[in-house]
């Protein structure tokens, strides 16, 4: 009976030796916090999700190039010469259509090696931490503003303005090609004299000068007439 009431005791002073810890954090502050209805403020310079503002993307490539691990995927064409693209807004003119601008964050390790080399400023890493998705293909981000129907026109139209220039320019050739020929096999088209290695040396006379108002050189002496008897 002894033993009974004893292994009660211990039991209940067992619980509330294990609730110590617990009873004690009951008065203490909470360091955690109700995520997702509570976050908390990351700091200023947070490296997270990528943003690139495409008013302001010129496709020079530079973020692509630094990248270490391949996230980039761009193409550009070309602007015709009649067309005008406008300017960033740190003043630099626009002469490429950005038809593909794609960013697979899957991928990114947030290196931040791709914002610092774009000379317009237009890429840049934001506090966006909360994008995750089931699919990991809709991690690919697809900056661009084009709609494939003007990326297609756009396409189009700078496809037939090579053309055109490719064709200009073999006909150019063509032609230099041929007026080259013809000047050599042209009869009596004598190949230019050399020149002499050393101009003939001025006779003194053609040389001399003779200021204005000078007397005039005498002229040689005669032979002296031979006196008659
Ligand atoms: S942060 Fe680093 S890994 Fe991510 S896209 Fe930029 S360069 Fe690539
Ligand atoms: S470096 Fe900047 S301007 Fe150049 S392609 Fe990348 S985002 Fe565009």
């Amino acid at each position: 009976m002894k033993k009974y009431f004893r292994d009660i005791f211990q039991g209940i002073w067992s619980v509330l030796i294990g609730m110590k810890v617990t009873f004690l954090h009951l008065f203490t502050p909470a360091v955690t916090i109700q995520y997702p209805d509570v976050k908390l403020k990351l700091p200023e310079r947070a490296r997270n999700r990528l943003y690139v503002n495409m008013d302001d993307c010129i496709g020079c490539f530079q973020c692509d190039i630094a990248c270490p691990v391949d996230c980039f995927a761009i193409e550009t064409a070309k602007a015709l010469p009649t067309e005008d693209l406008g300017t960033t807004s740190t003043g630099q003119k626009k002469k490429l259509w950005v038809t593909k601008f794609d960013i697979d964050i899957a991928k990114c390790c947030y290196c931040g090696l791709c914002v610092y080399p774009c000379p317009t400023e237009c890429i840049k890493m934001t506090d966006v931490y909360e994008f995750s998705e089931f699919d990991r293909h809709q991690l690919i981000y697809n900056y661009a503003t084009l709609t494939p129907a003007e990326i297609a026109d756009v396409k189009v139209r700078t496809g037939e303005y090579e053309k055109e220039q490719a064709v200009k320019k073999a006909a150019a050739a063509t032609a230099a090609a041929q007026a080259k020929a013809a000047s050599a096999a042209a009869p009596g088209t004598a190949p230019a004299a050399a020149k002499p290695a050393m101009a003939p040396p001025a006779t003194a006379q053609a040389t001399a000068t003779v200021a204005p108002g000078a007397p005039k050189e005498a002229p040689p002496p005669t032979s002296p007439t031979e006196p008659s008897l």
